[in-house]
């Protein structure tokens, strides 16, 4: 459903990015990982347009999403991004918070917005708190919010950066279960995480990024107990 092919991105003379290329079909979980630096967040960013690529191509269902002529409105409909940093709009509560882009974005009627608001939240353990204000629930809970949130808008693909690394240690297993249960669902999800034991158990294929290139892709069981790549064997040794 995605191809990225040679996906550059530069600021001014910094080649953050300089050879992205791989290929995610409908449904599969794709996680990335390494170094810090390494362009992770820049590849998520450019996937959803929130950077412009510098060079190369994005193509989704074999159109270039890049192309001047392409409607770019459409193609961010149907990209959802989860933050590190929850994202939510503080003067609203959680319903709303799950409502205003479907009814913004996707004109549904309130009715409607609310019905799959309320079902998604049910999805992620928080119904109890709809009436909440997003700084009257923990991390874990303010993310599970942005969860439901983001599958409100019946994203095509889902995209996380570091989901968890905001949050107390306590919180990670309550976002990761649901991220996990997510994935049985059959949604397309790319996931930034430096949870190795997450990315080996939910991903059907984990990529390595590191100073601007995948240096390897692989199954989970391959890149995680057979790392060919020697960057990847030096960082995967910090794990152990
Ligand atoms: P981390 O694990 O720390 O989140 P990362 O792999 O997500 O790292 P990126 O955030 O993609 O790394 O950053 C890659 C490089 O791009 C870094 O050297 C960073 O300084 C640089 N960079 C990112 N955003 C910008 C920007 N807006 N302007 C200039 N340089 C940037
Ligand atoms: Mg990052």
């Amino acid at each position: 459903i995605l191809s990225l092919k040679h996906m550059q991105k530069s600021y001014g003379s910094h080649k953050v990015l300089k050879d992205i290329s791989f290929d995610i079909k409908k449904g599969e979980i794709v996680t990335i990982i390494g170094p810090s630096g390494g362009g992770k967040s820049t590849t998520l960013r450019c996937i959803n347009l929130l950077e412009e690529p510098t060079g190369g191509e994005i193509d989704f269902h074999g159109e270039n999403i890049l192309h001047p002529s392409y409607n770019r409105n459409t193609f961010r409909s149907k990209v959802g991004m989860v933050f590190q940093q929850f994202d939510l709009f503080e003067n609203k509560n959680v319903l709303e918070n799950c409502m205003i882009g479907q009814e913004l974005v996707l004109k549904r009627s309130k009715d409607e917005a609310r019905k799959i608001a309320m079902a998604n939240l049910k999805k992620v353990g928080m119904e109890p708190f709809i009436k909440a204000k997003p700084q009257q629930l923990s991390g874990g809970q303010q993310q599970r919010v942005a969860i439901a949130r983001a599958i409100s808008m019946d994203p095509e693909v889902l995209l996380f950066d570091e989901p968890t690394s905001a949050l107390d240690p306590e919180m990670v297993g309550e976002v990761l279960e649901v991220m996990q249960k997510l994935a049985t669902t059959g949604l397309t999800m790319v996931i930034v995480t430096h949870e190795m034991g997450f990315a080996k158990s939910i991903s059907d294929r984990v990529l390595f990024i590191s100073d601007g290139i995948i240096t390897e892709q692989d199954s989970p069981y391959e890149l995680f107990d057979h790392p060919k790549n020697e960057k990847t064997q030096k960082f995967l040794s910090n794990f152990r």
